[in-house]
């Protein structure tokens, strides 16, 4: 650096003397050639102070990439790098061990404060306040030559001779002569000949935290030194407390945070409905207090959801109910409205949560509900406590956070199970498409030969379908399509069976632990079923179609998938040449 702004310098140097020199020729030259000169030499002072400067920019911004920490905060980091079960950094119970080392660690420093102002000032008691939540100051910490003091003093602004000062605020006091009774102090419980008294407001960050109350039985003890130390002592005394209390909340801070990372990823590991709702489940409890906790998730109809997992007040009433996202209830107004709620519940009537009839337990005060999902709301965590005003910014925060990860895995699963249906299934009618029937029927095979069991096939189609299609449209034959596979699927056993569309306007029933007449009394069953049912067409009559059946039975019939298939299709076949809208038996 030294060497970059020694050139400039020079130059001007030169220039100064070649200025000088002009000047001595005198003359036309001096006239321009000093001004000009000196206007060269400033403008070049100019660029080197800028250089110079914008050199210190570069290397300070540069520098401060390399401080590193005083050594003793190095230390102070070894010490905490004690790594935290990140459950537990959720739970209330650390969090509370957390902050009563911290009130242990203040009230240590507020002791060794006491004993310098102490060892300064020669009181007779030294008292430390702290403020409470109704505007008063408790008695924190204290050291006396009297044994009257009351342990669990408040001063109250207006209340007592220095709640008179406390009026507008805290405030520096020096009170030379007091005559008034000690007890008039609020901390102590006889007169104890308090003659004078200062005091020194502790406040941080703008915030007015408590105030040090030194006095004496002797009149006019304190000196303004007196009063100035003990100023200087709140205020790094002050400064200390505060930074112990913010050390703590960064930590639990920084802990909940960590916990909720690792959290998150637990989410993903396992993406089901259940598995999802029991990790909520799990960690609610340890991430904020309830009386009560319900999930639910929204249906397939998207009108009605059902709950799937409710602990604490009359949970058996609620787990596993269904109820209508269209009545009114808070879960339908969340469900709608996708946000995050928390609020006290009404004192004037009873809201109703999820069902008219569900348990109406008043006793719960307030709740925070979070939606769960992405863009949309597919799911909802509603947590409720019996007291009021207890779900505050910190544990909205957290757990949104929460409803944030198990959302996304709510997201993916949902994804994942539209992929895996597509796969699996007939984009159409929802039924098992072909290549899942093949699977399925070697599957029952496999278990038909292990048990020694009978499993029949039916394979039907209906007849001239393509008239249907030819006369109404196509549309209309993919209603009558759709009204078919309904009609199959809840004419057999249902979980037992399995409907699948086989083809175009042709579908295949596996009938497990059934023989051919079995099979074919329910195909039967199926084809009157279907010939009495009329589909609406477009130009307003009924339409009526008919079906035809083929039925092979597994070991009677055939020992191999493909030949029982083609055995079925063989029976369909001569069922359609017969004359159609009947069942056949290979
Ligand atoms: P048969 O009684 O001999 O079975 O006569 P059919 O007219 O039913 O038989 P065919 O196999 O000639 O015609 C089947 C028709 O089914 C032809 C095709 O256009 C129609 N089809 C196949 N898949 C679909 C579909 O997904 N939607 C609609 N609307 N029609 C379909
Ligand atoms: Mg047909
Ligand atoms: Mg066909």
């Amino acid at each position: 650096m030294r060497r970059r702004h020694s050139l400039p310098l020079l130059l001007m140097g030169l220039l100064l003397i070649a200025a000088i020199a002009f000047h001595y020729t005198g003359g036309k030259a001096a006239a321009i050639g000093v001004p000009a000169l000196l206007f060269g030499g400033l403008i070049i002072c100019f660029t080197a102070g800028f250089t110079i400067r914008y050199h210190r920019a570069k290397t300070t911004t540069h520098s401060t990439t390399e401080v590193s920490l005083p050594r003793i905060f190095q230390k102070q980091a070894t010490a905490e790098a004690n790594p935290v079960d990140p459950a537990a950094a959720l739970g209330r119970t650390y969090r509370k061990e957390q902050w009563a080392i911290t009130e242990a660690t203040v009230d240590g420093m507020l002791d060794a404060g006491i004993g310098l102002i102490w060892s300064h000032v020669h009181p007779h008691t030294v008292a430390i306040f702290f403020p409470t939540l109704d505007g008063g100051f408790l008695l924190r910490r204290f050291k006396s030559q009297s044994d009257c003091i009351n342990k669990n003093a408040v001063l109250y602004p207006g209340v007592g001779v220095i709640g008179s000062f406390l009026k507008e605020g805290l405030k520096q006091l020096n009170l030379k002569e007091i005559i008034s009774d000690s007890m008039t102090l609020y901390y102590y419980t006889k007169d104890a000949g308090i003659r004078s008294l200062m005091a020194s407001p502790i406040t941080t960050g703008g915030i007015e935290r408590g105030t040090i109350i030194v006095d004496s039985t002797v009149p006019k003890n304190f000196t303004d030194e007196d009063h100035a130390f003990l100023s200087t002592a709140t205020a790094l005394l002050g400064e200390a407390v505060y930074g112990s209390y913010l050390y703590t909340e960064h930590k639990l801070q920084h802990g909940r945070l960590a916990a909720m990372s690792s959290i998150e990823k637990e989410f993903f590991r396992n993406l089901s409905r259940s598995s999802i709702v029991e990790k909520i489940v799990a960690i609610v409890p340890l991430a904020l207090p309830f009386d009560r906790l319900t999930i639910s998730m929204k249906n397939e109809d998207a009108t009605s959801a059902t709950l799937l997992a409710a602990v604490g007040a009359d949970a058996d009433a609620f787990v596993k109910k269904q109820f209508s996202l269209r009545e009114k209830s808070l879960a339908s107004v969340l469900y709608a409205n996708n946000l995050v709620l928390s609020r006290n519940y009404s004192n004037e009537h009873f809201e109703v949560r999820y069902f008219n009839d569900e348990p109406r337990n008043d006793e719960l005060r307030s709740f925070v509900a979070v939606p769960l999902g992405v863009d949309e709301c597919r799911g909802m965590l509603l947590v409720e406590s019996y007291r009021e005003d207890v779900y505050d910014e910190s544990y909205r925060e957290l757990v949104g956070r929460l409803s944030t990860s198990a959302g996304l895995a709510i997201e993916k699963m949902l994804t994942f199970e539209k992929a895996n249906a597509l796969a699996t299934h007939d984009g159409l009618t929802g039924l098992y498409n072909h290549r899942t029937f093949q699977q399925l029927l070697a599957d029952e095979i496999t278990r038909a030969i292990r048990y020694n069991e009978p499993v029949a096939l039916v394979i039907c189609d209906i007849d001239f379908f393509k008239k249907i299609n030819d006369t109404y449209g196509h549309p209309f034959g993919d209603f009558v399509l759709k009204g078919i596979s309904s009609l199959l699927e809840n004419s057999v056993r249902q979980d037992i069976d399995t409907v699948a569309r086989y083809g175009g306007e042709e579908f295949a029933l596996i009938l497990v632990k059934t023989t051919d007449n079995g099979a074919a009394e329910t195909a039967e069953r199926i084809r009157a079923a279907i010939a009495a049912l009329p589909f609406k067409s477009p130009t307003g009559n009924d339409v009526r179609l008919t079906m035809s059946f083929g039925i092979a039975e597994y070991r009677k019939h055939a020992r191999q998938i493909n030949e029982l298939i083609a055995k079925a299709d063989k029976a369909l076949y001569r069922a359609k040449e017969i004359g159609r809208n009947r069942v056949e038996v290979f």
